[in-house]
């Protein structure tokens, strides 16, 4: 039966550091955070009962009521969803803390507290889904917090999740510790890298990211790539009036060819986009079209659009929809 929904909705859930929820997308008008238990602090889950109280819901989606926190939301999408209870796509962020210090993160509010602010071990928990079966083979697992080579079960809970054999692992880090989980993952074919540069030179670098660790990224990032098999991606975060120059822009895709990377991701700084939304400068617009339009001239294969730089995109394309 087609009906409109969203893959988090069906099978989604993610794990921040007091709360479970359905998704992490926030920046579209419903403005997101579905929290199926609040206060959350590691325990093993009762699959039944979430199931039980999320059926509830999916069935009101069925019949074409969609949350209210969902509107807006570019992930909803028609389609055929498979009606039964399984998790086939998991967002690990329980963790706060972190060894980059970027101007634009959320973290910046309060360093000291996000940086030591006691998270639990989501080891036991993922173990769990696994031997009850309710975590998907085909599940994309994404880590991102919080910096996630730092955290204590990162290494052991890697090999578990590619011992199980899941394919689709997709880990946001700042790059700067090596992980030799990762190293094997990418061996494998099953990790998908993600390292925000958001600049090609270290003076920029050093203005977003607040430490000195521009060539030991670069290094690290060199080194993965030697991996050949898994896919990794250079991220750049457009934070205008920072790091919004074509020049700083083009040596990043340059870099990341001769880094031996074929990939991309680009999104727009959060606060940012949120606060000028309706009112973009059409030199944004000139720079998402210049990496949009040219990054296959730099060799490079994919650009991945985050969200903020896919919403760019979505609202652009609706204002220039003929009429009807
Ligand atoms: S529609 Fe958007 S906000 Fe709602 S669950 Fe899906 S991703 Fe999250
Ligand atoms: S690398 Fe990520 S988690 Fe760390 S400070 Fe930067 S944005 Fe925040």
């Amino acid at each position: 039966m087609k009906y409109i929904s969203c893959i988090h909705l069906e099978h989604g859930i993610t794990f921040f550091s007091n709360s479970v929820q359905i998704c992490c997308i926030s920046s579209h008008p419903g403005g997101g955070n579905i929290i199926e238990i609040n206060n959350y602090k590691g325990e093993i889950i009762n699959w039944d009962e979430l199931f039980k109280k999320r059926n509830v819901m999916r069935e009101k989606i069925r019949e074409g009521n969609i949350p209210e926190k969902c509107s807006g939301c570019y992930y909803l999408k028609e389609s055929d969803w498979n009606t039964d209870n399984y998790i086939d796509e998991v967002l690990i962020g329980h963790f706060t803390h972190c060894n980059c210090n970027c101007i634009y993160c959320y973290t910046d509010k309060d360093k000291k507290f996000f940086n030591t602010n006691k998270t639990y071990n989501i080891y036991p928990v993922i173990k769990d889904m696994i031997e009850k079966g309710v975590l998907s083979k085909n599940a994309t697992i994404t880590f991102g917090g919080g910096e996630p080579t730092i955290l204590d079960e990162f290494e052991e809970l890697v090999y578990l999740l590619l011992d199980y054999d899941v394919y689709n692992i997709r880990i946001h880090s700042d790059g700067i510790k090596y992980s030799p989980a990762i190293e094997k993952g990418l061996k494998l074919g099953k990790i998908t890298l993600i390292t925000s540069v958001d600049s090609s030179s270290a003076k920029v670098y050093e203005k977003i990211k607040r430490v000195s660790c521009f060539d030991n990224v670069w290094k690290n990032l060199k080194k993965y790539a030697k991996t050949k098999n898994g896919l990794i991606r250079t991220k750049y975060v457009l934070m205008p009036g920072v790091n919004d120059n074509l020049h700083e822009i083009k040596n990043w895709m340059k870099m990341t060819y001769e880094a031996g990377i074929r990939n991309i991701a680009f999104d727009i700084e959060d606060n940012w986009f949120k606060a000028n939304r309706n009112s973009i400068p059409q030199y944004i617009y000139v720079i998402f079209d210049f990496v949009f339009n040219s990054y296959q001239q730099y060799n490079l294969e994919s650009c991945e659009l985050y969200e903020r730089a896919s919403n760019l995109k979505i609202d652009r394309d609706n204002k220039i929809k003929p009429e009807k």
